[in-house]
């Protein structure tokens, strides 16, 4: 059985392809390390040879020597901080976009989670992988080595320091046991409050319209306040344990000084190893002492890389799909239900019909009876679903997405525009084909209303949408929808903001692509849609009521409706 140690995580395994670094690093850190005796040296050349033979050339060749070594140990010391950076840049580089997909996906699983967490948790472990708290690892196990010098002085004084070091040990696993939770706590309260705000500024012009800030910022106060005394109890603790750890430090660099000076009254040491026993003491101890200080950004790159870890796990980079030919676009759901969190009855249930492809299927239902959640399943994203949705008979799940996306056209109910031009947005943000972003234009009959902008195709819009108009972003969304002729159009109610000669332009857009043998899935409340549908699908508390040729379904609706009120009448 292979040990827990092989069944590395994506990150760990990442941070395994960096191992040839951390070994030059290792070795760098081993250079200065052993040049970091060279003032201890020094001391001990100039308090004993050079004093005792008052020999200036000595002197001076000890002092050469001296530069010469702490030349080299700063070079050592600039190479090894040069590799921590480059390995903080690799990193960074093999991790994004797995952090990326794993976010987005994250996200389309669950609005909770907070995709500008994780990458600012890679940000997190690079910025601790480059700074002092890293070096500081790398130093600590020389601490041993600089004991063993000091024992070479005086056993008294070596004995001493090994105790010197156990307490500051001593003091920094204390700090790590008691500030890790309160760390962690205050973390989360400031996400939570971060999250808070964040969701609501999405919605900002209804609420200012409708003066519910004010009510707004007393909920966040609720959160902003829990976050702040969770921050306050965290740094209070950590500044009381940081003056203890100082207080100790001190004491021990003092205590030292004082023990070696007994031993020099005693005549047991000459006062040059008491001053170089002192240094190195100090030397000993400064690796553990930063292992304190950087403590906190050390505990929260460890969290970081935990969430991250999960993240990674729960979201691993995917396989690439099968590969498919080009699809035809015809629809099989078998057995589809879908639910979401927090629900007890399933949204979808156990649904099984067939959209087929080169026809346009027109699907109703009253408000909440699931007709966007059924788009939404069609195309892919929905999270929480069973039973299959089948494009060309294959799980729409195993499509390459990359490979699928330029067949599918998706119009939202809520058209996002994204930051960046016109010709961008309607051309998917791939390479901007002009002919085929002009083609989707006038097929949504918005061509003339884009040339007459001062900027044409090259307009910017913001990030929702900019200026746009409620009817100009959902053409812009039907555009996009349209580019490149894709062979499956699922629009969510593309008709609701458009006006009479945008309506007309959406049916005859929908004639063509049928024409063209595309099929086309439209949600609507519109009678006016009906027109230019081969099939009606009617919808009810998640069930498909009515399933068939347009005429027929519209010819049971009809004797419906009549019974329904000739009932009423009676
Ligand atoms: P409308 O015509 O008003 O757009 P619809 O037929 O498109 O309605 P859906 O948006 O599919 O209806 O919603 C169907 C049901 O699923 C509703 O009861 C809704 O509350 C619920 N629902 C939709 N999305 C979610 C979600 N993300 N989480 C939980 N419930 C959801």
């Amino acid at each position: 059985m292979k040990s827990d140690f092989f069944k590395r995580s994506a990150l760990t395994r990442q941070l395994w392809e960096f191992r040839r670094e951390f070994v030059w690093i290792g070795i760098f850190s081993l250079i200065a390390n052993v040049l970091m005796l060279t003032p201890t040296l020094y001391m001990l050349q100039v308090y004993g040879r050079v004093m005792k033979s008052g020999s200036e050339l000595t002197l001076l060749m000890v002092t050469f020597f001296l530069l010469f070594f702490y030349s080299v140990m700063a070079f050592a010391e600039w190479l090894r901080s040069r590799l921590l950076v480059r390995a903080g840049v690799k990193l960074d580089d093999a991790l994004n976009s797995l952090v990326f997909n794993a976010s987005f996906e994250a996200y389309l699983n669950s609005a909770r989670h907070n995709v500008a967490e994780a990458f600012s948790d890679l940000t997190n472990i690079r910025q601790f992988l480059t700074a002092n708290g890293m070096i500081a690892f790398f130093d600590t196990p020389w601490t041993p080595v600089y004991i063993a010098v000091i024992f070479l002085l005086s056993p008294f004084l070596g004995w001493l320091s090994i105790f010197f070091a156990l307490i500051q040990l001593g003091v920094t696993w204390v700090s790590h046991r008691l500030s890790m939770r309160e760390i962690q706590i205050a973390s989360d309260a400031g996400n939570d409050s971060f999250r808070y705000v964040q969701s609501k500024l999405r919605n900002i012009e209804p609420l200012h319209a409708m003066g519910m800030t004010g009510n707004l910022r007393q909920r966040w106060f609720g959160f902003h306040d829990n976050s702040l005394a969770k921050a306050e109890d965290s740094l209070d603790r950590q500044h009381r344990q940081q003056a203890f750890a100082k207080f100790v430090r001190y004491s021990m660099q003092s205590l030292t000084l004082g023990a070696g000076a007994l031993m020099v009254i005693e005549g047991k040491m000459p006062v040059g190893s008491m001053i170089a026993a002192n240094v190195l003491m100090s030397r000993a101890l400064q690796p553990l002492d930063l292992v304190v200080a950087t403590w906190k950004p050390f505990v929260q790159a460890r969290m970081a890389f935990v969430r991250l870890e999960k993240l990674l796990e729960a979201f691993p980079e995917r396989a690439p799909g099968a590969r498919h030919q080009d699809p035809f676009g015809e629809i099989r759901l078998e057995g589809l239900s879908a639910t979401a969190e927090g629900r007890k009855t399933p949204i979808l249930d156990d649904l099984t019909v067939m959209f087929p492809s080169g026809k346009v299927t027109v699907i109703l239902g009253p408000s909440g009876s699931g007709k966007s959640t059924l788009a939404r399943c069609i195309v892919g994203v929905w999270p929480d679903k069973k039973g299959a949705v089948l494009l060309d008979g294959e799980p729409v799940e195993s499509w390459d997405r990359m490979e699928l996306g330029p067949h599918i056209g998706y119009l939202p109910q809520d058209v996002e525009l994204f930051d960046g031009s016109i010709a961008e947005n309607i051309a998917r943000f791939a390479e901007v084909d002009s002919q085929k972003v002009i083609e989707a234009a006038k097929r949504t009959g918005i061509h003339e209303m884009i040339v007459r902008l001062p900027r044409g195709y090259n307009t910017q819009i913001g990030e929702a949408g900019g200026s746009l108009s409620g009817g100009q972003r959902q053409r812009l969304g039907l555009a996009r929808a349209m580019y490149g002729n894709p062979a499956l159009l699922v629009l969510d109610e593309p008709n609701a903001n458009l006006d009479d000669a945008g309506e007309r332009s959406l049916l005859d857009a929908v004639r063509d692509l049928k024409k063209a043998g595309k099929t086309v899935l439209l949600v609507t409340h519109r009678p006016s849609a009906f027109a230019a549908a081969d099939l009606l699908v009617v919808m009810q508390k998640g069930k498909i009521v009515h399933c068939g040729p347009r005429d027929e379904v519209l010819a049971v609706l009809r004797s419906e409706s009549a019974r329904s009120v000739s009932a009423s009448q009676v």
